[in-house]
């Protein structure tokens, strides 16, 4: 046995006063469900582009276990707590989740202008029920607007605290992402690889781009590699969650006899530009939910409208900045 690690075992297993029982559990920073971090051990901010995570101070410096979140019991060394709260701030800084969700939290969700509660409570019970060894993927639709990215961020925040990997992709940043590797002549694996093997893959904006053959076989290769792994995906979509219906559009596309690929509510469907192998994948291994509701963009203009005017015959025109509001 080490010099440290005797006078560790020491330590942990030196009766605190009034207490004589060898085999209780040490003293973790962990357990004390300090302020600092609601004892979840570790801390969110933005960095850059993404959500960065950090081992909280009162687990960095805890004396028992020097920030290694683990513990002598018994004489063997077992997890302060598991997930670790190391593990869960490497998932978090892998999985490239946008600084501007960094806060985002199922419990936060606001906009309920449309089905958001019933949504947001669905979503909560899915995340809760999830079994990894049978896991369902989720889909959600809906127009721009109504929080679907702040829910796929909320989501992914909540998989990686439970100790999954995970990793956010936005489609056509990702279609880019690519592009440029191929540019740099540098193989597409090295970015396709990562997201076929993570545990659950976010995908903001499935189907967006121009579906050309190239981005279908991208979406195939996607799709179909974690199909057959067991392994499901978490996405968000613009397009119309329902099965391809060949609607007229309208009177003269049918006095021409040509069809849209479109549903009656005008929406393209994700059928379409997915394909339809990988849209029955998608119908198959994950539960389908539209979000509805207004754009909470949009919500913000009647805030600045209710407040009275300012004192100028000129009222019109698109020179007005919000500040004249004020
Ligand atoms: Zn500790
Ligand atoms: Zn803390």
């Amino acid at each position: 046995m080490t010099k440290t690690k005797r006078k560790l075992t020491e330590e942990l297993f030196s009766p605190a006063p009034g207490k004589t029982d060898h085999t209780e559990i040490p003293y973790c920073a962990l357990r004390e469900h300090l302020d600092c971090c609601d004892g979840i051990g570790y801390n969110l901010k933005p960095v850059g582009a993404f959500l960065r995570g950090n081992l909280c101070d009162c687990v960095s410096s805890c004396e028992t276990c020097f920030g290694k979140t683990r513990s002598l019991q018994s004489g063997s060394s077992v997890p302060c707590r598991t997930p670790s709260p190391n593990r869960i701030v490497n998932v978090l800084n892998q999985a490239q989740i946008p600084a501007r969700y960094c806060y985002a939290k199922l419990d936060n969700f606001v906009n309920f202008t449309g089905n958001g509660r019933q949504i947001r409570q669905f979503v909560a019970s899915w995340v809760r029920e999830f079994n990894p060894n049978a896991p369902q993927g989720l889909i959600l639709g809906g127009p721009v607007g109504v929080g679907k990215t702040y829910l796929l961020a909320a989501i992914a925040k909540n998989f990686a605290a439970r100790g999954l990997s995970v990793k956010f992709v936005d489609f056509f940043q990702l279609l880019n992402e690519i592009k440029g590797a191929y540019a740099h002549s540098r193989s597409d694996s090295n970015i396709l690889n990562p997201l076929i093997d993570v545990d659950i893959l976010f995908i903001d904006e499935l189907g967006k781009g121009r579906s050309s053959d190239w981005e279908m076989s991208i979406i195939d290769q996607i799709i179909m590699g974690r199909y057959n792994r067991n392994k499901i995906i978490v996405a968000t979509t613009n397009y119309n969650l329902g099965p391809e219906r060949y609607t007229p559009m309208n009177q003269k596309d049918l006095d021409e006899g040509s069809f849209g690929n479109f549903n009656l509510d005008g929406y393209e469907t994700l059928e379409k530009r997915v394909g339809q192998r990988i849209y029955s994948r998608l119908v198959e291994t994950c539960l389908i939910k539209e979000l509805t509701g207004e754009d909470y963009r949009k919500q913000l203009i009647p805030k600045l409208q209710e407040t009275p005017p300012p004192p100028q015959p000129n009222r019109s025109g698109a020179s007005r900045g919000l500040d004249d509001y004020r």
